[in-house]
């Protein structure tokens, strides 16, 4: 048994930590910005204008504010 050494008991600081570094980094480390969820932008196919998708209200029921035509999700 290696005595001062602390390679056994310190093994399980290391692993906890891992752990929840794991965690951290597939809850996406960038800021969000690609609307394939529950959230995002609707787009317009005539003139590429952006409005926040309103929960509710799908976007093809969304008219664009600039030209009027129906929206579509991004
Ligand atoms: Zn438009």
């Amino acid at each position: 048994m290696p005595r001062g050494d602390g390679t056994g008991p310190k093994g399980q600081g290391p692993e906890t930590g891992r752990g929840m570094e794991d965690i951290g980094q597939k809850r996406g480390g960038r800021g969000g910005g690609f609307g394939a969820g529950p959230s995002g932008d609707c787009l317009c196919p005539n003139c590429a204008e952006r409005v926040p998708h309103q929960l509710g209200t799908p976007c093809y029921k969304v008219k664009c504010p600039k030209c009027g035509t129906l929206m579509i999700r991004e």
